[in-house]
């Protein structure tokens, strides 16, 4: 269906397949489910379960439109209403049956409750004998709203109220029915400590709002009641004083383009889950996180030279002075070391990195240095559950706090954008298992190949991430036997990690 409405290419479909994979792990074996050959699945709970049923949902109500009209029938998630004019109720069940036969042609079973004048629907009654509608809760469904003093927006709090009663209001079909249904919102706003109560908002004719699109940026810092400072308002002041209405860019930076809005700290829940992986991986990481130079002595980091997601500092001493280059790496830092040596020890890399340009300099000057790797700081890269790069943050708050005097590095690195985000997008990743084989010994001899002949290398220091990840991500480990698999077990053996697919509703919205 989607396919009459735009252009969706052969890739595009694949790449919908493929991450709509699932599969079920148990002490190292695949779970397959019963009947099913393939591993096509929308698990419950899964990142984009709400949009799927939403699609399935869209195409539902594209078949039903065709039989009864559009009109009537709603759906939201896995509950819909229909409502028919003129109906009796043979008539009624004949529809019902036919409705039936529909869905399961769709493979679905569903329940339809017909011949009905007052049905509940979400949290709304409806009632067509009188023709009014109330609010509805399911028994024993009591209301929680976050509590006054949560560590939540102050504008978030205290707006709690007035939302309520207005989605109690705009439920409700009149004054009356709305004050019997208020007191048990009341209690429910009472017990989390707020003081308000809930007053009826007669509804109003929707205004014919001016739909012109703004192009605004937002700043989204998170809230924590801990902080004393005021960070939006003086974020906002900032943008007062740095463009004024004389500055050239007031135009794009001002106080009607650049809004600011809180985001929330991470809960109880999250914090507790990220302490216990961190946990659990630091018993894998300290075997890996060692040194594998042949000789010990020469190590470059004091044999941490597999240390992996550092920041790292190197100090180039010359009799006179000090200067510091301030690095970061996600793969094992020794990947990183490789790419600045050959910088430093081949001329035509000499403008790599600013690093190897001071050297170049040094060496032109001939005069004697020597240079000095350590670690700064430890921070983990970007993650697509906290959607936060915390190793770019570091490096760029260490590169701020160094003094400009001996720091190597250029200003415009503060401005630059992530790179460990990208191997998260769906279109960085191959669409198949035997797609991503390839790739992956395309990369292993395209490495291989670089190694020898240089001269690919641009840039030690930007060297494009995707391919160290794609290395890093997908390695084949022990093939053991030759027979004939399921799906699942290939992916064991072959250790591909499928990729979240959080992202593929961007492919849509565009
Ligand atoms: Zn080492
Ligand atoms: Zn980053």
């Amino acid at each position: 269906m989607a396919k009459d409405h735009t252009h969706i290419s052969n890739q595009d479909v694949q790449i919908i397949m493929h991450s709509r994979k699932s599969l079920l792990f148990d002490n190292g074996t695949p779970w397959m489910k019963k009947g099913h050959n393939d591993l096509f699945d929308v698990t419950m709970g899964s990142y984009d379960g709400a949009e799927v049923c939403e699609l399935v949902g869209l195409y539902i109500l594209n078949t039903l439109a065709r039989e009864y009209g559009k009109e009537y029938i709603g759906l939201y998630r896995d509950d819909g209403l229909a409502a028919f004019k003129n109906t009796n109720g043979s008539k009624a069940d004949r529809i019902r049956k036919h409705m039936i036969s529909l869905f399961k042609e769709l493979g679905l079973n569903i329940t339809i409750d017909c011949n009905l004048k007052i049905t509940n629907f979400l949290d709304v009654t409806f009632n067509l004998n009188t023709g009014k509608h109330y609010p509805y809760r399911k028994p024993n469904d009591h209301p929680v709203y976050i509590h006054r003093n949560s560590n939540h927006p102050p504008n978030i709090i205290r707006s709690l109220p007035a939302s309520i009663s207005r989605r109690i209001s705009a439920i409700s079909h009149d004054e009356e029915i709305f004050k019997k249904a208020a007191p048990a919102y009341e209690e429910a706003l009472k017990s989390s400590n707020y003081t308000e109560g809930l007053s009826y908002i007669a509804h109003q004719p929707t205004k014919n709002n001016r739909n012109r699109k703004r192009n605004i940026i937002w700043f989204n810092p998170p809230f924590s009641s801990n902080v004393a400072t005021n960070i939006g308002g003086t974020f906002l002041k900032l943008i007062n004083k740095h463009f004024p209405k004389t500055s050239k860019l007031h135009k794009i930076f001002n106080r009607n383009t650049v809004k600011v809005s809180y985001s929330c700290m991470p809960n109880i829940a999250s914090i507790i889950k990220g302490h216990n992986k961190r946990i659990a991986a630091t018993h894998t990481s300290k075997e890996k996180e060692a040194c594998n130079c042949r000789k010990k002595d020469t190590c470059p980091l004091n044999g941490n030279c597999q240390a992996s997601n550092i920041i790292y500092k190197a100090e180039v001493k010359t009799i006179d002075n000090c200067k510091t280059y301030i690095g970061l790496t996600e793969p094992p830092f020794k990947l990183r070391y490789g790419n600045h040596k050959m910088s430093l020890n081949h001329e035509k890399h000499q403008n790599a990195t600013e690093l190897s340009k001071h050297i170049w300099q040094l060496k032109q000057n001939n005069q004697p240095f020597t240079i000095n790797w350590s670690i700064a700081s430890r921070a983990k890269a970007y993650s697509n559950e906290s959607k936060r790069c915390n190793l770019c943050l570091t490096e760029k708050l260490i590169i701020i706090n160094t003094d400009k005097r001996t720091l190597l590095n250029k200003r415009p690195e503060l401005i630059s954008k992530c790179r460990h985000e990208n191997k998260f997008y769906i279109n960085n990743s191959s669409p198949t298992t035997k797609h991503r084989q390839e790739n992956h010994t395309q990369l292993r001899s395209e490495h291989r190949r670089k190694a020898k002949n240089p001269n690919n290398r641009t840039d030690a220091k930007e060297n494009t991430p995707t391919a160290e990840h794609r290395r890093k991500s997908y390695k084949p480990t022990n093939r053991t036997d030759a027979k004939e698999n399921t799906p699942a077990e290939q992916y064991t053996n072959n250790r591909i990690i499928p990729v979240i697919p959080t992202r593929i509703l961007y492919i849509h919205g565009a």
